[in-house]
């Protein structure tokens, strides 16, 4: 039987809602059932009854918020299928940060993907993004904008190492999110034959630690002591975005300020977080990326949750794709949601 996408998926002031399910995807307050995309603070918050996600997220959130961060926690592994109510649930790979999934909704013949966050674009420290056909998806559009255009990852670290090289007596500190962005330099510095310890604010720590016995490999990673920083000349320190310009940061010797974000794209960004060495690397799709996976989950319809909406859902419009901004609160850029537990650490 044909369901109305209504009943299936609608917006509330939690958030996204399945009234046939009875759960929320993500949402921005508590709710007594949440299905969670991954762990960025914005869509992964603590306080809900019960939690679906997979075991990574779960992991990453407990880390976050502590064992206690809801009532009752259940695993969602990859490609399984549960049942909800009166639907079905899948959930499929982002490729945003470990654990990462979009979440596919069933109903009858009809099905919905929220994606959360994604990309598509190669990442060493979690599972590829995969293409789930279906006829309505959900996309955010951090970066929906034809000027948003990433360049290569793997270009941006080189660049890095060929300052570290240039200015060996300098220390390169680089700012990084703490869940995800920061594993993703590290683990690029080493295909890049990078070996040398990367030493890590306080702030990183437990996140790596986490990222390392999930498997990923980072190396010596070692936390940088306050009566070290003098001697660290010629070493990479990864930090969060708000250690950059902090005191903290100026105990290095003649600190390089680097920060790896896809909003290094615009100078004045940059320019405004005296930031000297703007690293180009991003988590989220591109404007290019973004268009193409509409373009491949063969969507009649697609709705845009957050960013620069407008230019996508025109974009839409000119595919005769039917397409809405839902100009959804509470999410956003991770860096501005970091959350306090960790920067307080
Ligand atoms: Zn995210
Ligand atoms: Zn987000």
């Amino acid at each position: 039987m044909a369901r109305k996408d209504a009943d299936i998926l609608c917006l509330t002031r939690e958030g996204l809602y399945c009234p046939l399910g009875d759960f929320h995807v993500d949402p921005v307050r508590p709710v007594p059932r949440a299905l969670i995309t991954h762990g960025h603070a914005d869509h992964a918050r603590a306080g809900h009854g019960r939690v679906l996600a997979t075991l990574e997220t779960l992991r990453i959130m407990a880390v976050r918020y502590g064992e206690d961060f809801c009532g009752a926690r259940q695993e969602a592994r990859l490609g399984e299928a549960i049942r909800l109510g009166e639907v079905t649930v899948r959930f499929a790979p982002a490729g945003h940060v470990l654990g990462s999934a979009q979440i596919a909704i069933e109903a009858g013949s009809r099905r919905i993907v929220v994606s959360g966050d994604y990309k598509r674009a190669p990442d060493p420290t979690c599972r590829p993004f995969e293409v789930v056909p279906c006829d309505v998806f959900i996309t955010e559009a951090t970066f929906g904008l034809p000027v948003f255009r990433h360049p290569d990852a793997r270009d941006e670290v080189r660049r890095l190492l060929d300052s570290v090289r240039l200015f060996p007596e300098r220390t390169h500190i680089v700012g990084a999110y703490s869940l995800g962005k920061a594993q993703r330099v590290m683990a690029l510095l080493r295909e890049a034959g990078y070996d040398a310890p990367i030493h890590l604010h306080g702030a990183l720590d437990k996140l790596t630690a986490l990222y390392k016995r999930e498997g990923v490999p980072l190396g010596e990673t070692p936390k940088v002591a306050a009566a070290d920083r003098p001697k660290l000349g010629g070493a990479i320190v990864l930090c969060p975005p708000s250690a950059i310009q902090d005191l903290w940061s100026r105990k290095f010797p003649d600190p390089v300020t680097a920060f790896a974000s896809g909003w290094m794209r615009v100078r004045a960004r940059a320019r405004q977080k005296g930031v000297e060495l703007p690293l180009v690397i991003s988590d989220h799709s591109d404007w290019d990326d973004l268009c193409r996976t509409i373009r491949e989950t063969g969507a009649g319809e697609v709705w845009v949750t957050h960013g620069q909406e407008d230019a996508l859902v025109h974009w839409c419009a000119t595919q005769g794709i039917a397409a809405r901004p839902l100009h959804m609160l509470g999410y956003g850029d991770e860096g501005e949601a970091e959350p306090a537990v960790e920067s307080a650490a």
